[in-house]
């Protein structure tokens, strides 16, 4: 690389690696172009393994990692939480209006059985509405999160297959910049649908290594079933 393609054009330093300038965050290059706002931009670190354009918001992996197989599944992630805020919006006028409601009938009370009946309904009805709005807003946030843990593992598969010898849990924890355990757990679940192979090395280190002939994208179709099997697991234990 010579020292042009080193140099940020933003902010003049020689700090450019892998077109992200290691000063400023400026990015440059195809890999750096955003799935939702199409724009070549930099993104902002939101948490361990949590990544958003810092042009449009949108959930990104670093370097579009994982491909079309990750670019999908953060499309999915983005519609998810674009839901889950309409409907916490939601959730949150019916709360209103189950405050009020209630409110008004205990202003109110009435003398008469039916109407104690029919005012109990007026204050209940609106706060039923807002439990189940709220339910809502939990699903779809639970399905951004398992859009989020998909482009996770399509990155994961990517830079398993990327490295000669297999990757450590360690080593893709650093390149996810997140904790080696949660590295890892992402690494098993690729290994148990065949998605890595697991070696131990003569040091004895646990490497994971993607074989040529499995792609990406043909696996994201077996996905719900990774997700149910993980839900199993967890039942077990
Ligand atoms: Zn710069
Ligand atoms: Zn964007």
């Amino acid at each position: 690389m010579g020292a042009a393609e080193k140099t940020c054009p933003a902010c003049g330093a020689e700090a450019v690696v892998d077109g992200v300038c290691g000063r400023c965050g400026y990015a440059q290059g195809e890999a750096h172009r955003c799935p939702h706002c199409k724009a070549v931009a930099r993104i902002e670190g939101k948490g361990p393994g949590v990544w958003v354009c810092a042009v449009c918001g949108g959930p990104r992996m670093p370097g579009g990692l994982g491909g079309s197989a990750a670019v999908k599944a953060l499309a999915e992630e983005r519609a998810a939480h674009a839901e889950a805020t309409k409907k916490r919006l939601g959730a949150w006028a019916w709360g209103v209006f189950a405050v009020v409601a209630t409110l008004a009938v205990a202003l109110a009370w009435p003398a008469a059985l039916v109407g104690k009946i029919l005012a109990l309904a007026i204050a209940i009805g609106p706060a039923l509405l807002a439990v189940r709005a709220g339910g809502a807003v939990a699903k779809s946030a639970k399905e951004a999160d398992e859009a989020h843990e998909r482009a996770l593992l399509a990155a994961a598969q990517a830079l398993a297959a990327a490295k000669e010898g297999g990757i450590t849990a360690a080593e893709l924890g650093a390149r996810l910049e997140m904790p080696e355990e949660r590295a890892d757990a992402l690494l098993t679940q690729l290994a148990v649908h065949d998605r890595t192979r697991i070696d131990v090395g003569d040091d004895a280190e646990v490497r994971y290594s993607v074989a040529p002939e499995i792609r990406v994208g043909e696996l994201l179709d077996e996905e719900e079933a990774a997700s149910e099997d993980v839900g199993e697991k967890k039942a077990v234990r």
